[in-house]
């Protein structure tokens, strides 16, 4: 099972969550087949929303997705509380020669032409949404933007996926670095330091645990707890024919004449689901009912 733990450090002035990854990013890799640098794009997302997830309260949801212009497309994430995170990517064939440094390019392949966007849903009237120009489609620089301008919180975000020569998950995993109310100039410095020194997340995350990694970082005596973390869709018949209210009437009636039924891939899981005529029939019932 993967998990992340989380903890204060530096006195309470600096929060941390370092996770691992590697199930979830497989389990995506198996439902969605996708390239090694739709893998490394799409595993670093679920990364960051599995962690996001998790700095939520009371069962609150969060979505993320990113659309740079790159050939990758659009990359959705979402997760909540209680550590379940699913995601795709739209062209997770989408593919690119390695760069000159032998890492898979994903700040090429996502694209800077765009922006992050975050919605959560926190269980009351508003949705919480917020969204920030894309910085270097690499994800995790684009979410410090994000948390810098959007939250204005400093932070460092570190995301990264290693993946073996059969595509299986072989390393996935990051950490999430913010600096609280009442820091000071010395917690800055302390922060830029471990930026610079945990370049290469992916070597991080294929030689430590995360408990590991949080005293690599912040000390043997720091304190934190762990927390579970796995790729859940909750996808459903019952989902379906109730998201397909919103398609025109018309629509649906076309469907049952012509068709007989409809076939459905769940974007998320790819999951394949057949609706006869009598569960178009109850999605009208549905919308008559609102
Ligand atoms: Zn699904």
């Amino acid at each position: 099972m993967d998990y992340l733990v989380r903890g204060l450090a530096r006195n309470g002035k600096v929060g941390f969550f370092i996770a691992n990854t590697k199930e979830i990013v497989n389990q995506a890799y198996e439902f969605h087949r996708t390239t090694p640098t739709a893998s490394a794009a799409l595993g670093r997302l679920l990364t960051a929303g599995a962690i996001m997830g998790r700095m939520l309260k009371n069962d609150a949801k969060i979505t993320i997705r990113i659309n740079g212009g790159g050939s990758l497309g659009t990359l959705m994430v979402d997760a909540n509380s209680n550590g379940e995170v699913r995601g795709f990517v739209s062209n997770p064939e989408a593919t690119l020669p390695l760069k000159e440094n032998g890492k898979l390019d994903v700040g090429g392949a996502v694209g800077t032409n765009g922006f992050i966007s975050v919605i959560k849903d926190l269980g009351i009237k508003e949705n919480f949404s917020s969204q920030s120009q894309l910085q270097t489609g690499e994800i995790g620089d684009d979410l410090s933007y994000y948390f810098l301008v959007s939250e204005q919180i400093p932070s460092i975000v570190g995301l990264g996926v290693l993946v073996d020569v059969d595509y299986s998950i072989k390393a996935s995993g990051g950490f999430i670095i913010q600096l609280h109310p009442g820091h000071d100039e010395d917690d800055v410095k302390y922060l830029e330091d471990l930026a610079s020194k945990y370049t290469s997340v992916t070597d991080l995350m294929d030689k430590y645990k995360p408990e590991e990694i949080a005293k690599l970082m912040f000390g043997d005596d720091v304190t934190f707890t762990k927390q579970d973390l796995k790729f859940h869709c909750p996808c459903s018949k019952e989902r379906f024919i109730h998201a397909l209210s919103t398609i025109a009437t018309s629509d649906i009636k076309e469907m049952i004449e012509e068709d007989h039924g409809c076939d459905i891939v769940c974007q998320f899981c790819s999951k394949e689901y057949h609706l006869d005529e009598s569960d178009l029939y109850k999605s009208l019932e549905l919308r008559n009912n609102k």
